[in-house]
């Protein structure tokens, strides 16, 4: 090596990079040499094999491999080319590359070159013109021969090719790569039967054969998760020793009368779950508990009985929910539930008005109120608590890890419950709340039928509108969802305004048909759901401002209008809205769609109402970022590993991380030492963000 250098030094200084290259390398994030040599390609593009030259013919893309002869530069300056003969003992071939003078410094006579292109066949002799060539040198000589190569693509921009990035890391990564320190210790690397990282990182840039990329893929994909693993479990450590939460204990007395307050009883899913969130609040140490159930197993009566444990203990509790809609029928939840009793119940929205939103402010701050439901506009600096307990976040899937943390913000160190109906896999759980303890409402309540759910075409569609009608006419209500709101001139879809009158004049001719999307006024989508909830109204058409926690549990139908454009976790979601009672329900998808991926991905639905089942489904089909729906997930982005693939790594990474934390809680010990220092170097800045919950 000409010169020393370090993991540390810029990418600048890298032969063939120089300071406009490191520009465009610092837009794909590498600005040191460690960066470069972790920017790893993204896939591989697997070279044809090579055939003999006599089989050669005309007109045919072929890759030859042969010794180079008569190398020659010939013509003038402006029309200058190379040229030369490729022999491989079956044959020659005329090879020639035009304004690519600098070929002759790079190859030379007897060399083996690998060289592909579209061969013309003229007078009998073969030739190539401006073909793509590879020096079959070194390591590249077990390929010789008719091996498949394996050729890295990177990530690359318009300043910098995947081509070019390749030969500046190719041309470093022998020297580089003695400088990576191996921060695995050995008897994991033994156990888990992995390369030593610097052997992963060579060859995953410089793969001899396919197995070299999987075996180095899943060491740099073990890394990551397995640091990932150490930074969520680390975090969760510490929140479960931080102390300084207010006990919120219940008593027998407590427990008893929450229970009278509720209009019905328990499911023993329910009380256990009850039971863990319990004994948490008992301690000083701030809950932070996730509790997923399937759409309807009836979260709101636990968030209910978790608030009237803070309330018991004169602590304030603050409910945050996605939608107007959905916090006001919590509001009105709660408020029935207690009609009678002392508690006092907030609701603070966007729509309140000046002077209404000013006195729940004052009530909220005085302690007046013990008991607040509201939307983001709960996250607000002017909303101050006078003792804030307990947070909840319902449907915390819609929420940013942020604005969860801002809401906790305003109580000190409180208890924190979060309610989610879209079952995250349990990879994805791992992952994202590793620092939440999680409980799982396993039943349902008693009475509930399964939910048929039909794929409905256009053939079919008048006899389902019949179906309708005819539910409709004993009594029965139906939601019909919609993609958008107005007719778009680019999507061909039926819009939800437009439908109302249509439906209203043909398939539900003489039925009263309301409307509810996002951009009515707030008061005005009250009205509408006091409508629909009283039954007034038995169609209600609406777009996905219905799809969370609305509950009506007289509706029974729900069509689906253009079924394939929604994820599955999403159709899952609308699907909750009915069968919430005891009569039996009818999820109807309409779709014309051909595509035989989006009817498969319907029929999962239609062959399950298993929440967990469909959300791993959908991970598999979507991936991570689109199933959890927001940009704010929270999620670590990783380079290698893929949540969808790597479950079984991620399993195994867990417990190496539980089992390297149970011998060493803060990796203060030698053999950790370099463990501890990758932890820090790639987590520092994400970590906050992991530990809140
Ligand atoms: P989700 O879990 O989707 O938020 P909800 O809390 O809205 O579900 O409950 C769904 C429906 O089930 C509501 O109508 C609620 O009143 C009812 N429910 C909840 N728990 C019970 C129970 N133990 N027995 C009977 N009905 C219940
Ligand atoms: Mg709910």
């Amino acid at each position: 090596m000409a010169f020393r250098m370090s993991l540390d030094d810029a990418v600048q200084f890298v032969p063939g990079v120089g300071p406009g290259r490191a520009k465009a390398f610092a837009k794909l994030g590498v600005t040191t040499v460690e960066d470069l040599i972790e920017h790893f390609p993204s896939r591989y593009d697997l070279s044809p094999k090579s055939i003999p030259i006599e089989d050669i013919e005309e007109g045919q893309v072929a890759t030859i491999v042969g010794e180079l002869r008569r190398l020659r530069s010939r013509g003038s300056l402006t029309k200058q080319r190379v040229t030369a003969t490729l022999e491989d003992g079956t044959g020659k071939c005329h090879i020639q590359w035009f304004h690519s003078p600098y070929l002759l410094d790079k190859l030379h006579e007897g060399q083996v070159v690998r060289l592909t292109g579209k061969i013309v066949v003229l007078e009998d002799r073969a030739k190539l013109t401006n073909p793509k060539w590879q020096a079959m040198d070194d390591e590249c000589d077990a390929l010789e021969g008719d091996e498949e190569v394996w050729n890295p693509v990177y990530p690359a921009n318009q300043q910098l090719t995947s081509a070019q990035i390749k030969r500046i890391i190719v041309n470093v990564i022998d020297d580089v790569v003695e400088l990576i320190a191996e921060f695995l210790p050995p008897d994991l690397l033994h156990r888990r039967n992995l390369p030593s990282r610097r052997l992963a990182i060579l060859r995953y840039h410089k793969p001899l054969s396919p197995s070299d990329v999987n075996v180095s893929r899943r060491r740099l994909a073990y890394d990551e998760l397995l640091l990932c693993q150490l930074a969520v479990q680390m975090g969760r450590a510490q929140a479960h020793q931080s102390r300084g939460a207010v006990p919120l204990p219940r008593s027998e007395t407590v427990d008893a009368r929450i229970r009278q307050r509720l209009p019905f009883k328990l499911t023993p899913g329910q009380d256990n779950v009850i039971e863990e969130i319990c004994t948490d609040l008992a301690r000083d140490v701030p809950m932070s508990r996730l509790l997923q159930a399937d759409v309807g197993a009836g979260k709101t009566a636990v968030a209910v009985y978790a608030s009237l444990v803070a309330v018991a203990n004169r602590k304030q509790v603050a409910m945050l929910a996605p939608t107007e809609v959905l916090a006001a029928q919590h509001f009105q939840k709660f408020t029935s539930y207690l009609s009678d009793s002392k508690v006092k119940i907030g609701y603070l929205a966007g729509s309140l008005s000046k002077q209404k939103r000013t006195s729940a402010l004052d009530e909220i701050r005085s302690g007046q109120v013990d008991i607040v439901i509201g939307t983001h506009a709960l996250i607000e600096q002017s909303v101050d608590f006078s003792d804030l307990g307990l947070v909840i976040i319902d449907e915390q899937h819609k929420f940013g890890v942020a604005q969860r943390a801002a809401l906790s913000a305003k109580g000190r160190r409180p208890h924190t419950l979060v309610l989610t109906a879209t079952p995250i896999p349990r990879s994805l759980a791992m992952t994202l709340f590793g620092d939440l303890d999680a409980s799982v409402i396993d039943d349902a309540p008693p009475g509930r039928q399964p939910i048929v759910t039909t794929l409905v075409t256009a053939d079919v569609e008048t006899r389902a509108w019949k179906f309708i009608r005819d539910l409709i006419a004993i009594g029965q209500q139906v939601y019909i969802v919609y993609p958008l709101v107005d007719e778009s001139e680019v999507l061909p879809l039926k819009a939800a305004t437009v439908e109302v009158s249509q439906l209203a004049r043909e398939h539900l001719a003489g039925v009263k048909v309301g409307l509810l999307h996002g951009r009515m006024k707030p008061a005005e989508k009250q009205q509408v759901m006091a409508q629909f909830r009283s039954g007034a109204l038995p169609a209600l058409v609406a777009t996905t401002v219905i799809e969370v926690g609305l509950d009506v549990p007289n509706a029974t139908v729900i069509v689906i209008q253009h079924a394939e454009r929604y994820g599955l976790s999403q159709l899952h979601q609308l699907r909750g809205r009915i069968g919430r009672g005891s009569k039996k329900s009818y999820c109807l998808l309409f779709s014309d769609t051909n595509n035989p991926k989006s009817k498969e991905r319907l029929n999962i639905l239609c062959q399950s109402t298993d929440g967990f089942h469909i959300a791993e489904q959908d991970l598999l089909l979507r991936g991570p970022g689109e199933l959890l729906g927001t940009r704010q997930h929270g999620l670590p982005t990783f380079k290698v590993a893929d949540l969808c693939r790597d479950i079984h790594l991620l399993q195994q990474a867990r417990d190496d991380a539980a089992k390297i934390l149970r011998d060493d809680p803060k990796l203060k010990k030698s053999q950790n030492r370099e463990l501890q220092r990758e932890l820090n170097r790639r987590h520092s800045a994400s970590q906050t963000l992991i530990r809140v919950g």
